[in-house]
């Protein structure tokens, strides 16, 4: 049988949408799968999205939140929500997790496919590609021809080709063979980009198809854990309108 990746990322502590992704991920067939990060954060489930993660044995490269989280960084610049957030999620997880964020790599390379949370162009400032130029500097990096991010939470898709980058709107694609890309696979967790369903992504190296997955979940679930927890009600509200 032929390989099946799933790229996933941006989970953010989201059991309810984890759950029903790797409930698709099974029925599709995946052999394989690929973590682009932040795996906490945002959301109230952090130690069992961590659990599940780390079962999958797959590459995890590291997020800013799964850095904030494991780095005993000073919050005092980050917006109060954020901040709640990262100091509620260090009190929910062990010493033996945070020693796992913290050695997540900011790279991983996997059977020639690349994976990093933000951008190649200095990994670990994880700065936001939301245009041709934030791609271009970080196709400058990219040595394999595929390389998978997130961070944004909003699918796309960068192809360099001839020197020239371009922006293409998420979508089913038939990758040619010699030009470089750089695919967003959105968010598990919390997508922003105005679609609420959980978000990720399925590389088929033998057909070369990558397909963007979007899946309805217990969106009043995950919200009403949000809320036990005490964490800001703005993250409840913006699951359901995928902002
Ligand atoms: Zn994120």
């Amino acid at each position: 049988m032929g390989k099946l990746f799933a790229i996933l990322g941006d989970i953010h502590a989201n059991l309810d949408a984890l759950e029903v992704v790797l409930a698709d991920c099974r029925e599709q067939g995946v052999t394989d799968y690929l973590c682009t990060g932040d795996v906490v954060g945002y959301n109230a489930c952090p130690h069992e999205c961590l659990e599940i993660v780390r079962a999958l044995n797959c590459p995890v490269v590291m997020g800013n939140h799964d850095h904030y989280v494991s780095s005993r960084q000073n919050l005092e610049d980050f917006n109060p929500h954020a901040a709640a957030v990262i100091e509620w999620t260090r009190k929910q997880l062990s010493e033996e997790e945070m020693c796992f964020l913290r050695s997540l790599p900011f790279v991983a390379t996997k059977m020639g496919i690349t994976l990093v949370h933000a951008t190649m162009d200095n990994p670990e400032d994880f700065g936001y590609v939301f245009d041709h130029l934030q791609a271009e500097a970080h196709f400058s990096h990219q040595v394999t021809p595929l390389c998978f991010h997130g961070h944004t939470h909003c699918p796309m898709i960068y192809e360099k080709q001839l020197g020239a980058v371009y922006r293409i709107d998420a979508q089913d694609f038939k990758l040619p063979i010699g030009r470089k890309y750089f695919i967003n696979v959105g968010s598990v967790g919390q997508p922003r980009d105005g679609d609420p369903r959980a978000a990720y992504v399925l590389y088929d190296p033998a057909t070369r198809m990558v397909h963007f997955r979007r899946l309805e979940y217990d969106i009043a679930a995950a919200q009403a854990r949000i809320r036990e927890a005490g964490l800001p009600e703005r993250l409840a509200q913006r699951l359901e309108v995928g902002q």
